[in-house]
């Protein structure tokens, strides 16, 4: 069974054709600058040379048109017809509390993702871009929503209610969301499976760090709190989103310092987390080439990163009565093992222990703790992408 996964953009889209039977990558693609004509399409069969070509895509149907030729096509193409493709799981942000696993996108879902554009007025209308142009191209397969909130709708009231007026979130669904779901999910899951222990028994940790970073506490194999929360802004700090800060700090910006909304939006969003604190870059890679040369603003950027990520890890196991594992994963967390040194050693306290060998690994799977640590600290790459086409094929299997 094939399956093509779509992650779509308001100006890109990114593809995917995977074969279920052995969860083989078979090709993908990356479309970039729709809608001006000198817009970027990148194709990579599994066995072939990367092909890149500079095309004037005018829309996402267009986009998507020449990825169905080029998957196809005689001599680089991976299936001969369209109709191999049995099923298109897309990517969606925002399900609110009104969608609360992966589902097939009928009329009437798509309503109900339409419903929660205020909460994700870039994502979800972006997604649905690419629904709409899938759905033409590809009118008589099950396309199925896989949302990065879904994985979250478990968590119970004590982790994603706010303590501010309870009207609030009755009145106006204020409560935290949390994002990264489906990576969550997947690193959780795969870590459970190299354990050998059972998903629905399995505790743990999973710490996504890349540009966007959060951390999630999995319970029985569901996630039960995590550091984002209403929008995308809070938790630990990310590349350049300041993560958690005292909305009193807002407040002063906005009544005492002169500065609009937007400014502040600006800088919270994106002047702020490493690229705020060093002054430098929101990439860890130079953050830490930085360090080597003696910077003392880069060194601080990552103390500051570190320090937020270990406290969140350690208030997070508050939800736990046991951890199989910590998982790091995720740019940061799958290749920035200096980063994962720091934040592990903040953890000594309970007797997690980093083996500072078995951590230089990068990209790769790895029990990164010593055989004494308290708790296994592992490594796990994410693959957002096949975890949407495992979700894809279940609600296939259910709707057949
Ligand atoms: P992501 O959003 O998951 O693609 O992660 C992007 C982040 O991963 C970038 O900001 C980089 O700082 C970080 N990253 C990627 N490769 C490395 C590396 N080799 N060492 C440290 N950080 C890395």
């Amino acid at each position: 069974m094939k399956i093509l996964v779509i992650n779509s953009g308001s100006s890109s889209i990114k593809f995917q054709l995977l074969n279920m039977k052995t969860q083989e990558l078979l090709c993908k693609g990356l479309i970039e600058r729709i809608g001006l004509n000198d817009s970027i399409f990148t194709y990579e069969p599994k066995d072939g040379e990367k092909i890149k070509k500079i095309l004037d895509i005018k829309d996402h149907v267009i986009g998507l048109e020449n990825a169905m030729k080029m998957i196809t096509d005689e001599k680089v193409g991976v299936i001969k017809s369209i109709d191999e493709i049995k099923a298109v799981g897309h990517r969606i942000v925002h399900g609110a509390d009104k969608i609360l696993d992966s589902v097939n996108l009928t009329a009437e879902n798509i309503k109900t993702v339409e419903a929660c554009v205020p909460l994700a007025p870039l994502h979800n209308p972006a997604n649905l871009m690419g629904v709409e142009a899938m759905k033409k191209l590809l009118p008589n397969v099950i396309h199925v929503g896989v949302f990065d909130t879904a994985f979250h709708s478990t968590m119970p009231q004590e982790s994603y209610i706010y303590a501010i007026p309870y009207e609030m979130y009755e009145k106006h669904g204020i409560r935290r969301f949390g994002f990264h779901g489906t990576s969550h999910k997947y690193v959780a899951m795969k870590a459970a499976e190299k354990l050998n222990i059972p998903f629905d028994k399995f505790n743990c940790i999973t710490v996504h760090l890349g540009n966007g970073s959060s951390l999630t506490a999995v319970k029985n194999g569901k996630s039960v709190d995590t550091t984002l929360g209403y929008g995308t802004m809070c938790g630990v700090p990310m590349g350049t989103r300041a993560g958690d800060i005292d909305p009193a700090i807002v407040l002063h910006m906005l009544d005492n310092l002169g500065l609009s909304t937007k400014e502040v939006n600006n800088i919270l969003y994106k002047k702020s987390g490493l690229l705020g604190l060093s002054g430098i870059s929101s990439d860890m890679r130079d953050i830490e080439l930085k360090i080597k040369e003696g910077n003392e603003r880069a060194k601080l950027a990552l103390d500051v990163f570190a320090h937020q990520v270990a406290k969140n890890i350690l208030a997070l196991a508050a939800n736990l009565d046991k951890i199989d594992a910590i998982i790091f994963t995720a740019g940061i967390g799958e290749n920035g093992y200096e980063a994962r040194e720091v934040i592990a050693k903040r953890l000594s306290v309970f007797g997690i222990k980093i083996d500072n060998e078995k951590n230089k690994i990068r990209g790769e799977y790895g029990i990164i703790s010593k055989e004494d640590s308290q708790v296994k600290l592992m490594v796990v790459p994410t693959n957002e992408e096949l975890m949407i086409a495992l979700d894809t094929k279940r609600i296939f299997e259910e709707a057949k």
